[in-house]
């Protein structure tokens, strides 16, 4: 069977097992070698992908909830779509928030996500207070900072390739308002952009969208948004789409005048400073088009997220979007952000510094501005993002990831090795 990722690249093949109990994973760890668990499939590569892939998005069970510490206990597949309908009308939300909220707990997990607060919270596994793991001779243990640790730091982003995440334990944080304040700065330029990034770093939320097709003075213009959680208000929350992208795009449709046009609106029509928005607006503005990945036409998209160095950021920023805007290979959605600490987790891509994330259609031309992005990553001592990744080499892993060697020994010394194998981690040789 053709399995296709969120980027629709690469093609590869695979079968698809949907499991419900404790049973069924076992039957299929004793039936299958080569195999991973997949979420709600919502990373853009080949991360969830293997010859055969277990389906855990049937076990999404809410197992408990104390909602006066704000402690929740669920299964790995629930989505956090869910998890929100249900805590933010109890006054919680996850401290943690992706793009999308279209992904389950234990894709959070493996890819230890951050969100637009990383400079000030960390990642999502830093929440997780304890989750229960199945290796690959069916034995379930529990892991947190004080048991398994090893296996805990190695399961918090390890893309699936220590185990099976079973339900975890997570630490909400209180809010009192479903409504975020947002207030947007358009910048003229980079520099600009960093000086509002600076200024505002204990605000609790900021992202910046970038015009990666401006030039010269105008190299880096972007609109920031900095968010403040509202102190009243309902607590009301539904997932709601809005539009659905019926069928992929030809792919000529996205082309660097459309970009450009697409850029000029999005900055020229950011008027107001500050506004009351929703959560699902400020957090997740795609999801309100059902299938987005579709305009990106049949032979799909990647997706480049990459993190420099504080003390780099500026000049490796500015090499990458020079590379980009000459190069003529506009990315519809650019996003800037700060990150904060880097934490103990082997394989977490955030450190200190800013991360830049960009979705380019694929072709050969684009295939290879990429390899050239890599060695400008790569001088500036940054990494790449794994849940994004469909094609970055064994090399410049190694090269961002230091602990990606442990990683290694840790799967070895447990045998998940000669189970648990995605197409990246064979490409990657993890
Ligand atoms: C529109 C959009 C916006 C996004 N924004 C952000 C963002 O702001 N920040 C960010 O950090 N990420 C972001 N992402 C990436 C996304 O959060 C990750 O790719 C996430 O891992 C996807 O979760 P999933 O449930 O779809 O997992 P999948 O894509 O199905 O799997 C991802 C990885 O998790 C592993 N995995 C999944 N479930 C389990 C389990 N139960 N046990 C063990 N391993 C498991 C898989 O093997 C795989 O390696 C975004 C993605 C999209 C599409």
């Amino acid at each position: 069977m053709r399995l296709k990722s969120w980027g629709n690249y690469p093609h590869v093949e695979g079968e698809n097992y949907p499991v419900v109990s404790d049973d069924d994973l076992t039957d299929v760890l004793t039936q299958k070698t080569s195999l991973i668990v997949q979420g709600n499939n919502r990373s853009y590569g080949d991360s969830a992908f293997a010859q055969t892939v277990i389906d855990m998005k049937a076990r999404d069970h809410f197992l408990d909830f104390d909602t006066k510490k704000g402690i929740l206990e669920l299964q790995a597949g629930a989505l956090i779509s869910d998890v929100l309908e249900s805590i933010v009308p109890k006054g919680w939300i996850l401290p943690v928030l992706p793009g999308t909220q279209l992904i389950t707990i234990g894709g959070a997990i493996a890819s230890d996500i951050h969100g637009k607060n990383h400079h000030n919270v960390g990642t999502f596994c830093q929440f997780v207070k304890s989750l229960r793991l199945m290796l690959s001779n069916g034995e379930i243990i529990k892991c947190s900072n004080t048991e398994n640790v090893q296996a805990f730091r190695a399961t918090c982003a390890g893309m699936g390739l220590t185990g099976i995440i079973l339900d975890a334990t997570i630490q909400l944080a209180p809010i009192s308002s479903n409504r975020i304040k947002q207030t947007s700065h358009k910048t003229k330029n980079l520099k600009h952009t960093f000086e509002i990034f600076n200024e505002n770093n204990d605000s609790s939320y900021s992202v910046a969208w970038i015009d990666c097709l401006a030039k010269d003075q105008e190299l880096g213009k972007s609109v920031v948004m900095l968010g403040e959680h509202e102190t009243e208000g309902e607590l009301e929350y539904k997932y709601k789409s809005r539009h659905k992208m019926p069928f992929y795009l030809p792919s000529f449709v996205l082309n660097s005048w459309s970009i450009r046009l697409f850029n000029w609106l999005y900055y020229f029509k950011t008027k107001k400073k500050s506004q009351s928005v929703q959560l699902q607006s400020f957090f997740f503005p795609l999801d309100s088009i059902v299938d987005w990945n579709k305009m990106y036409g049949k032979s799909g998209f990647v997706q480049y997220q990459c993190v420099i160095p504080l003390e780099h950021s500026y000049e490796g920023i500015k090499a990458l979007l020079n590379k980009i805007s000459d190069s003529k290979q506009g990315s519809f959605l650019a996003v800037l952000k700060r990150m904060g600490c880097a934490n103990d987790n082997l394989l977490s891509f955030p450190m200190e510094g800013y991360s830049l994330a960009l979705d380019f259609k694929v072709n050969k031309k684009t295939l290879e501005l990429l390899d050239t992005l890599d060695e400008i990553v790569k001088q500036y001592n940054g990494r790449l993002y794994l849940c994004k990744d469909a094609r970055m080499s064994e090399d410049t892993l190694n090269h961002g990831y230091k602990n990606a060697e442990k990683f290694r020994k840790f799967r070895q010394d447990t045998e998940s090795n000669k189970t648990f194998n995605s197409y990246q981690s064979t490409r990657l040789k993890l």
